[in-house]
């Protein structure tokens, strides 16, 4: 009886495993035509100050419209991207579309910044400088003073090529770009990183904000990040706030920016120039 069923969970495991390899293949073939056809688009999320609510920035996000498979989510298709290389166009495209977007809501007078999320197979590509020269290329093309552009990486990435990573981000940060730690606190959040890394602000994983009205020990993780994140200089930003009373407590807790369902989605350009004119009186008006 138990040989049986060890066949039987083996043979099922295997066809289970030919299947996921089967859409794995065809979801890299598919992206790659999707690079060539140029099927992504970018949804941007307000960044918001916690005691005020003006929205001082915005992140980019990407999003992949397959015309047979709709809606296809950047958790799905960002780490196949990653592993095929294919990252390095599609962020390439990224970097252009979203500083073009940000350049047109300069030329409204909306003094945001543009955050754009950055993979590691992107900040070390060949040498050292060359993230930082396509950085720098897009910014000038577009006459944008680097400021206004932040990249966000996570933990893990600088886990992975420590020493390159090191010096390509010291390369970004000379240009003047400030450089985001992404999800922080579900990696090894080694306050070592937070030290050797030209970082300027911490975002707080939607984890702990998730749970955090609920859980004393989620919360006094938060108020530990902040803590030392101010300790050290660091800006912070809470992610996924769905929640007033987690807004409260995050403004309570010293928290500089929050971001979430709560404010506002991520919205497709059009619907985020809607909001700045609803939300924000453009600077050149405003003299
Ligand atoms: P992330 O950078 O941590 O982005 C935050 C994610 O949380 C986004 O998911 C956003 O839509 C979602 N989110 C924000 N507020 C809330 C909230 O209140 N509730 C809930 N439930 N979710 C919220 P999204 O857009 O699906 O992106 C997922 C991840 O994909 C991003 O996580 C980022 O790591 C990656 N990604 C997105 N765009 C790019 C890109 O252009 N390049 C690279 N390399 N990665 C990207
Ligand atoms: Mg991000
Ligand atoms: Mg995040
Ligand atoms: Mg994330």
């Amino acid at each position: 009886q138990a040989k049986t069923d060890g066949r039987n969970s083996y043979r099922y495991y295997s066809s289970e495993m030919n299947a996921h390899m089967l859409e794995r293949i065809q979801l890299e073939q598919r992206l790659r035509q999707a690079v060539v056809q140029q099927e992504f688009c970018l949804h941007y999320q307000p960044i918001v100050n916690v005691d005020n609510h003006e929205i001082i920035g915005v992140e980019a996000l990407i999003r992949w419209q397959d015309p047979k498979f709709g809606l296809i989510s950047p958790d799905k298709f960002i780490p196949i991207a990653e592993e095929t290389g294919l990252i390095e166009p599609i962020g390439e495209w990224v970097l252009q579309q979203a500083l073009r977007d940000l350049a047109h809501w300069h030329s409204q007078g909306f003094e945001i910044s543009m955050a754009i999320n950055v993979s590691g197979r992107q900040l070390i590509n060949g040498s050292q400088h060359g993230f930082s020269c396509l950085l720098n290329a897009q910014l000038q093309k577009n006459c944008i003073h680097p400021r206004y552009l932040h990249i966000e990486i996570t933990e893990s990435m600088l886990m992975d090529d420590t020493e390159q990573c090191l010096l390509a981000l010291e390369s970004i940060r000379s240009l003047g770009v400030d450089i985001y730690i992404d999800d922080f606190g579900t990696g090894y959040s080694s306050l070592s990183y937070l030290k050797r890394f030209p970082i300027s602000v911490i975002k707080i994983d939607k984890s702990f904000v998730d749970n955090m009205l609920e859980r004393e020990s989620d919360a006094n993780l938060i108020k530990a990040i902040v803590m030392m994140g101010q300790s050290l200089g660091l800006k912070l930003v809470a992610e996924g706030i769905e929640k007033q009373e987690q807004w409260q407590m995050l403004q309570s807790l010293g928290c500089d920016f929050g971001q979430g369902y709560l404010f506002s989605r991520p919205l497709p350009s059009q619907q985020l120039e809607l909001l700045l004119q609803e939300q924000m009186i453009p600077a050149a008006l405003s003299i």
